[in-house]
């Protein structure tokens, strides 16, 4: 089977990395779900020699993954920060006002809007997930239930939504149709207008390891090269760029029309793209090199399990996210290195991971069966866990992160 680079067509024939077969990360079971067939699929992502643009192939349709998304953006403290700080920052730059109006796209329950609106600035939410657009709504953020592209654009235009300000944090890498989406923005966005786009950052990936963020629902992993290629392929263009923390490294870009002179184009894009270059992220074998690099940290974590396992150590898991399904799944991790793991999240505890069956517990029960090992599967939040956690301590206690590579903490 032959399949095309989502953005510039060409036939892909490189593996960037190979993860096998590997069930929807966010597909919790319940108990009774134990007993019945789960859907694997490949997980299997491929780098275009063209545009260097690393993909997956959108296996399961949209609808079916986000129409009833369990993720609710306000239950992590870091992200609610962040989006707070995001909306100062833009209205101190930028002068947003009640005269603007500003839409975000994958708005979730309203987390980041709510910020605009408590200062008079006219907000609009596109959110496709029914159940969270709907706790949006009762927060009084209006949200429009649908998914976005061309023709969500044109329907906002007829109805005079033009944006002054056009918001997509961890959108733009869960598209399916990448052309549509960014085709949509250039019709949405007002002549003046600008766009900010966050998005987990290729480079970060590959420098620090982080191959467990591959998942089925995160289709497009974006340097900031190819990014703006994809951009200028619909008119747009970047006049900046930042590197901010979340999810592990993500970048931050500003885009505006081509014919808007307005914003000069400062030098912190052309300042990354040498560092891309200079990081070899445009050249093919770059990218052929990596997939060594996951085998030998899936071999590593093996080797301390099993040792762990023979001396008769237990091993609890710390969290519950996509990236932690990923790595288990993809190591063949089960019940027979990983007693349980815990999740704050009280949607999550009393379900079971997808693919490896391992149970979601409060984190009140490691101080029931204290493990001597915790091992850290949201490792991008790790020193928070680990002083939640600080506690196992008393009982000689170590921590476990898995990735770049396994390190024990005391
Ligand atoms: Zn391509």
């Amino acid at each position: 089977m032959t399949t095309k680079c989502r953005f510039c067509g060409t036939n892909l024939q490189h593996v960037f990395c190979n993860l096998g077969m590997s069930p929807v990360s966010n597909a919790y079971l319940k108990q009774e779900q134990l007993q019945h067939e789960e859907p694997f699929y490949p997980l299997c992502a491929y780098v275009c020699q063209s545009c260097y643009l690393v993909q997956l192939q959108a296996f399961q349709n949209s609808q079916s993954i986000f129409t009833d998304y369990a993720y609710f953006s306000s239950y992590s403290d870091t992200w609610l920060e962040h989006a707070k700080a995001y909306t100062e920052y833009m209205i101190e730059r930028f002068k947003f006002n009640s005269s603007h109006h500003i839409v975000e796209i994958a708005s979730n329950d309203g987390y980041l809007l709510q910020h605009f609106k408590t200062r008079d600035i006219p907000v609009l939410g596109i959110e496709p997930a029914e159940n969270v657009a709907k706790v949006a709504k009762s927060n009084g953020i209006p949200s429009l239930i649908k998914f976005f592209g061309q023709k969500t654009a044109i329907e906002l235009i007829r109805k005079n939504q033009q944006a002054d300000l056009l918001i997509g944090n961890n959108v733009l890498a869960h598209v399916p149709d990448l052309n549509d989406f960014v085709k949509g923005l250039k019709i949405l966005l007002k002549p003046e207008g600008i766009i900010t786009m966050e998005f987990p950052h290729l480079l970060q990936l590959m420098k620090k390891n982080q191959f467990d963020t591959i998942h089925h629902e995160h289709f497009s992993y974006f340097s900031l090269l190819t990014v703006e290629k994809v951009f200028a392929q619909h008119g747009l263009i970047l006049f900046d760029v930042e590197e901010i923390s979340t999810h592990g490294g993500s970048l931050r870009i500003f885009a505006k029309h081509q014919e808007n002179s307005n914003q000069p184009i400062l030098e912190s894009v052309n300042i990354l793209k040498q560092y891309e270059l200079q990081r070899g992220l445009a050249d093919l074998p770059t990218y052929l090199g990596f997939s060594e690099k996951v085998k030998k940290t899936k071999r590593q974590l093996l080797d301390f399990l099993i040792t762990a396992k023979r001396t008769e150590q237990s091993i609890v898991g710390y969290g519950a996210p996509a990236k932690g399904n990923t790595l288990l799944n993809y190591c063949g991790i089960r019940r027979d290195f990983i007693d349980y793991t815990v999740d704050r999240s009280p949607h999550k505890q009393g379900l079971f991971l997808p693919g490896t069956h391992i149970p979601i517990y409060s984190p009140n029960n490691i101080k029931k069966t204290k493990p001597n090992y915790l091992l850290i599967l949201p490792w991008n939040i790790k020193d928070e866990i680990i002083k939640q956690m600080a506690f196992i301590r008393t009982w000689g206690g170590k921590f476990v992160i898995p990735i770049p590579q396994i390190e024990v903490l005391p």
